[in-house]
């Protein structure tokens, strides 16, 4: 499994497909057995945005949580590293609280990555700014060159990343340390893994994810006291979660070198700079590019929570805390660790339709001229062309074409309502009709182009209707329509959570008449009765005695008889 992973909440909403700047997100519904919506891990860069925004929190990052409550339980010497951009990303009145709240939580060490920076910031400043260099820091950076520009490697600088120096402090001084890296950041625990570095840090969480552990232990964190982080005091390196932090540490150096920096943060704008770089069209790159995915820099990672507090105000939280504590310098003693790291080619092509084929895939979808194809974005793609493609590489599929499928689910239905034999009426909370079938305008003698629009009255009475409005129940009856010489059975119902109702009509005129000949003979045959037991009775008067019994049994039977058909008559 990927970093990343779709929970069963998803809906097929496509939202994390139109996000992803890669298009590394598959929609394979023939995929029986999983689920939609799976990220590409060969082609994702890990930049947690399809987390953030999925409406069905159904994409969720790997979590190590389990895991490190298991061993804060079992009482395990643990060191958590905590990413400096804990002070924009944790709701915390004072940031000098968090080595209590770490330590109540149970972990024994609570130290801060920028230990790292400034160690890493060594190495950049002994490679000198002789050429052009892409600060190596953002795992998604990297991934980003690796994956899909790997023309661009020799420009990374070949320098581990702050949290990978900082694991190597903690295991040069204990190799027995556990350590569980604490950030806002979804591609960190690839970083390591990448770098065939996993032992340095063991174990990954969210600040999202510290924050549960938090609230599950019902610690009352405004009560805690502030205090120092264990062992060390990094100070310049607490400006790098701020985009231009990096640029900042080394800015004295660069001006005397005389040499040009670029900063950019976004992943958006840092693919439209990658992309001019690999296509050779930046002359004289800046020889310092400090790139970061999350706009804003760290501050800004995918599992901070505050979110909902301005990149503005976050920011300045960071820096008024390194305004404060900056100056603080107890960094580690320069070790003889190894901080230079190499970078791999990961590229891999997917196969490119020919036009002949992207031509055929849109006409699967009805677009056979330019005009059809709406570039409507709702798929997820940014044109029907891109789309085209991704269903060629197997990434997409004809049917998330939202227009396409409204138009197909039209035809269906309006076949559905050519073909039906019954009268269907279907009209909106104000009384006009919306829809009316071939069999209700022969029914009702109309044509839907002069009554779709006007009120139901145009075509029956607006009753029965009403009462379903008001009501919100089904209504089930005969109609009889003696000016137009039909008798129908009606069921009108509300559709569900819609302002529709809708009528079905099924005219019953043959067989009231059927009824209506049966109920005559019937009638006739009584009135016969009648005759026979009358004529019959004056047969008794006159020999009355003689038949006794006889007679009237049989006006005790034909009476029987014609209270029957009486009563089933009525
Ligand atoms: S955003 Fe993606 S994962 Fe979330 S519901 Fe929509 S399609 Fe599914
Ligand atoms: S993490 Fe980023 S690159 Fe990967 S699928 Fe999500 S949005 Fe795309
Ligand atoms: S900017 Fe920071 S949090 Fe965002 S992806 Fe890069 S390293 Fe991670």
């Amino acid at each position: 499994m990927g970093l990343i992973y779709t929970g069963a909440k998803c809906r097929d909403c496509y939202r994390c497909v139109r996000i992803c700047n890669l298009k590394a997100i598959r929609i394979n519904s023939s995929d029986k057995g999983k689920l939609h919506a799976q990220v590409m891990d060969e082609l994702c860069v890990h930049c947690g945005q399809c987390i953030l925004a999925c409406p069905q929190e159904a994409k969720k990052p790997v979590s190590d949580l389990k895991q490190v409550k298991k061993l804060l339980a079992e009482g395990k010497p643990v060191t958590a590293m905590v990413a400096a951009s804990f002070v924009s990303a944790l709701p915390l009145k004072d940031p000098r609280i968090l080595p209590a709240l770490l330590k109540e939580l149970g972990f024994a060490k609570v130290q801060e990555t920028s230990t790292g920076a400034g160690l890493v910031t060594e190495k950049y400043l002994a490679l000198g700014f002789r050429k052009p260099m892409l600060v190596s820091y953002c795992p998604v950076i990297v991934n980003l060159i690796e994956l899909h520009y790997p023309e661009l490697i020799p420009l990374l600088a070949p320098i581990v990343s702050p949290m990978i120096a900082h694991g190597l402090v903690i295991k040069s001084h204990d190799p027995e340390a556990t350590v569980v890296y604490i950030g806002p950041c979804a591609a960190k625990r690839d970083e390591a893994r990448l770098l065939d570095q996993q032992n340095v840090v063991d174990y990954f969480l969210g600040f999202n994810e510290l924050w549960e552990m938090v609230e599950e232990k019902k610690i009352a964190v405004d009560r805690l006291s502030t205090s120092d982080f264990d062992d060390f005091s990094p100070c310049q390196g607490r400006i790098y979660p701020v985009e231009g932090g990096m640029v900042w540490t080394v800015a004295q150096e660069l001006r005397e070198a005389g040499e040009s920096f670029i900063t950019m943060s976004g992943l958006d704008s840092c693919l439209e700079f990658i992309q001019h770089l690999s296509k050779n069209e930046i002359t004289n790159p800046p020889k310092l590019m400090e790139l970061w995915a999350c706009k804003g820099g760290c501050v800004n990672g995918p599992l901070s929570l505050c979110r909902e507090e301005s990149l503005f105000m976050r920011q300045r939280r960071l820096l008024e805390y390194y305004s404060a504590y900056g100056a603080e310098c107890n960094e580690p003693k320069p070790l003889n660790l190894n901080l230079s790291r190499s970078f791999k080619n990961r590229k891999i092509n997917l196969p490119l339709p020919t036009e002949e084929e992207i031509k055929a895939i849109l006409a699967k979808t009805g677009k056979v001229t330019p005009a059809q194809e709406f570039n409507c974005g709702n798929c997820g793609y940014n044109s029907c062309r891109d789309k085209a493609v991704a269903v060629f590489q197997g990434k997409a599929e004809l049917e998330m074409c939202i227009p396409y499928m409204r138009k197909r689910a039209e035809s269906v239905s309006n076949l559905v309502m050519a073909a039906m034999p019954n009268g269907i009426i279907v009209i909106n909370k104000n009384l006009d009709i919306i829809e009316i079938n071939p069999a209700a305008e022969k029914l009702f003698n109309c044509s839907a182009s002069s009554v779709v629009g006007q009120r139901i009255l145009a075509v029956l009475p607006a009753s029965n209707f009403l009462k379903v409005i008001q009501s919100g129940e089904m209504l089930n009856l005969t109609g009889s329509y003696p000016e137009l010489g039909i008798v129908t059975k009606e069921i009108i119902f509300p559709v569900k959570k819609t302002d529709v109702v809708v009528g079905i009509f099924i005219d019953v005129t043959v067989d009231k008449r059927q009824q209506e000949q049966y109920d005559l003979i019937k009638s006739q045959t009584i009135q016969q009765a009648q005759e026979v037991i009358e004529k019959q009775m004056m047969v008794a008067q006159e020999i009355a005695g003689l038949l006794g019994e006889a007679t009237a049994e049989t006006k005790v039977q034909l009476s029987k008889l014609i209270k029957l058909m009486r009563q089933e008559t009525s």
